[in-house]
């Protein structure tokens, strides 16, 4: 029973993430929800774990005073930093470096090393 509702929230998160893909300025959640035939409750479940993974972004827009919420890709900030704070960077001596990439797995986003870095820097 369990297997199943964790396999489902798999293809539910692969359909997500490919929706959103497709889409140009981000999707209606509730249209979201119909597309995709997915269960509401289940699939704000699988999308609050992709927000807190930092795979999409909600936003809040208003549609003829309507709250409409939109889900999209999130748009990374860009940060210039100057060559000498980049001294010390854990992406240089890391064994991961080739494997971790912008998807899958291992993300500059969701890496703890680089994270702890950053603050610190
Ligand atoms: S982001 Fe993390 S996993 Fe990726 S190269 Fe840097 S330290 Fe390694």
């Amino acid at each position: 029973m369990k297997k199943r509702k964790i396999k489902d929230e798999n293809i539910i998160r692969e359909k997500i993430l490919q929706a959103i893909e497709k889409s140009n300025n981000g999707i209606n959640q509730k249209y979201l929800w119909k597309v995709l035939k997915i269960d509401s409750k289940i699939g704000t479940r699988v999308l609050v774990k992709l927000i807190n993974e930092g795979k999409v972004s909600k936003s809040v827009s208003y549609v003829n005073g309507k709250k409409v919420y939109i889900i999209s890709q999130p748009k990374h900030k860009l940060v210039i930093l100057p060559i000498e704070q980049l001294e010390g960077l854990v992406c240089f001596p890391c064994s991961d470096i080739y494997k971790c990439s912008d998807e899958g797995e291992l993300t500059p986003v969701n890496c703890p090393m680089l994270n702890s870095w950053l603050e610190q820097n």
